[in-house]
C-alpha cells in the first residue's frame, strides 16, 4: 500500500465522529509496534516524526521503516513531519517522501504565523502534501518545544476563520486545554479522585464548538493527548523509576474530541511510557539477560498493546482502514 496523506483519513473521520491516531516513532519497534496494532484491528494511522526525531534516528531511517511497515501491513498510513520548526525542515520533509507535515508558527505572531504556514503550504501543494498548523500556545515540553505554563494560551475562535482563509491550510492544530509531555499539569492544577488519581481541569470544549461552528467540516487536531497511563507509570516506578505526579488527558474526555470536528489526536508520551515499562520489567525479571531483542521485543509488546487501546477505546477508528482507501483510490 502506497503512503498516503491525510485527506481522505480527516473526510472519513469528520463523518464518521472518530479521530485518526497520530504516534511519534524514532525507532523500529516502536514502528513494528504501532503498525502491527492497527494492522490487526484495520486501523487508519498517521506516523508522525518530530525534528528530534530527525536528528536522532536520520531521516532515510524513518521513511525507509515506513516504507517497510507498508509492505509488510496493508492498512493507510501518512507520514507526517510533527512541529516542523522552520520551512526549510518542512522542504526537506517534503522533498524526502512525507506525505504530511505540520508548520508550527504559533510562537510569532498572528500575521508572521500566516505568512509561514502559507509558504509552506505553496511548497507542499504544488507536490500533493498537505499541511497542518497550529493557532494557540499548549504548555508542556516535548522535544524542542517548550512552553511554560504562563506562557501558554487557548486558540482564540475569532481568529480561526481567517487564518485558515489566508493560508490555504489542511488542517489546524488548537490549545484547548491539552498539553505536551507526562508532567502536564502540577498537582495543585488538579482534584483527586475516589481512588486518589489525579486530574486535570477538563478540556475546554466551549472553545472546540466556537472553532468548529466558525470552520465548518473542517478538520481540527489535537495535540498533547496521551492519556500518561498509570498502569504503565506504575510498571515503571516499581522497576526502579521515579516518575512523581505524572498526569494526563483522562481518556473520556479525548473520546468526546474524536467524536467532534478533531480528526487527529497525537500521541507520543503513552508510547514512551509502555516502551520504558517493557524495558524495565525485562531488566527487573530477568538481570541475567544481555540479548537487546529481548527487552526491545518487550518493550514493542507494550507499544502495540497500548496502540491497539488507543484505537480500539479512544479513537474509534478500528475498522476504519477499508473506507479509507476505497475514497483514495476514488480520487486517485
Ligand atoms: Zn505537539
Amino acid at each position: 500500500m502506497p503512503l498516503m496523506g491525510t485527506k481522505e483519513m480527516f473526510k472519513k473521520a469528520y463523518e464518521g465522529g472518530y479521530a485518526i491516531g497520530a504516534f511519534n516513532v524514532n525507532n523500529m519497534e516502536i514502528v513494528q509496534g504501532i503498525t502491527e496494532a492497527a494492522a490487526e484491528l484495520k486501523s487508519p494511522i498517521i506516523l508522525q516524526a518530530s525534528a528530534g526525531a530527525r536528528r536522532y534516528a536520520k531521516q532515510s531511517y524513518l521513511v525507509h521503516l515506513v516504507e517497510a511497515a507498508l509492505e509488510v501491513n496493508d492498512i493507510p498510513v501518512a507520514l507526517h513531519l510533527d512541529h516542523g520548526p522552520d520551512f526549510e525542515t518542512c522542504k526537506d520533509c517534503i522533498d524526502g517522501g512525507f506525505s504530511s507535515v505540520m508548520i508550527d508558527g504559533s510562537k510569532y505572531a498572528f500575521d508572521e504565523n500566516i505568512e509561514l504556514t502559507k509558504k509552506v503550504v505553496e511548497y507542499a501543494h504544488a507536490r500533493g502534501v498537505v499541511v497542518e498548523a497550529e493557532l494557540g500556545k499548549l504548555a508542556g515540553i516535548e522535544d524542542d518545544v517548550n512552553v511554560a505554563a504562563k506562557d501558554a494560551s487557548y486558540t482564540q475562535p475569532d481568529e480561526v476563520e481567517e487564518f485558515v482563509t489566508r493560508t490555504g491550510v489542511d488542517s489546524l492544530a488548537i490549545a484547548i486545554g491539552t498539553s505536551h509531555g507526562a508532567y502536564k499539569f502540577t498537582p495543585e492544577q488538579c482534584t483527586r479522585n475516589a481512588d486518589g488519581v489525579l486530574v486535570p481541569p477538563e478540556l475546554r470544549f466551549d472553545i472546540l464548538e466556537e472553532i468548529t461552528r466558525r470552520l465548518p467540516e473542517f478538520p481540527i487536531v489535537l495535540h498533547g493527548a496521551s492519556s500518561v497511563v498509570p498502569s504503565y507509570v506504575k510498571i515503571i516506578n516499581e522497576n526502579g523509576g521515579k516518575l512523581k505526579d505524572a498526569v494526563g488527558i483522562p481518556e473520556e474526555q479525548l473520546r468526546r474530541a474524536a467524536k467532534s470536528a478533531v480528526c487527529k489526536i497525537n500521541i507520543d508520551s503513552d508510547l514512551r511510557l509502555g516502551m520504558t515499562a517493557g524495558i524495565r520489567r525485562h531488566m527487573a525479571e530477568h538481570p541475567d539477560h544481555f540479548d537487546p531483542r529481548q527487552y526491545l521485543g518487550d518493550g514493542r509488546a507494550l507499544v502495540k498493546e497500548i496502540v491497539a487501546h488507543k484505537i480500539h477505546t479512544v479513537l474509534g477508528s478500528e475498522g476504519k482502514a477499508d473506507e479509507v482507501m476505497a475514497l483514495y483510490n476514488a480520487n486517485k
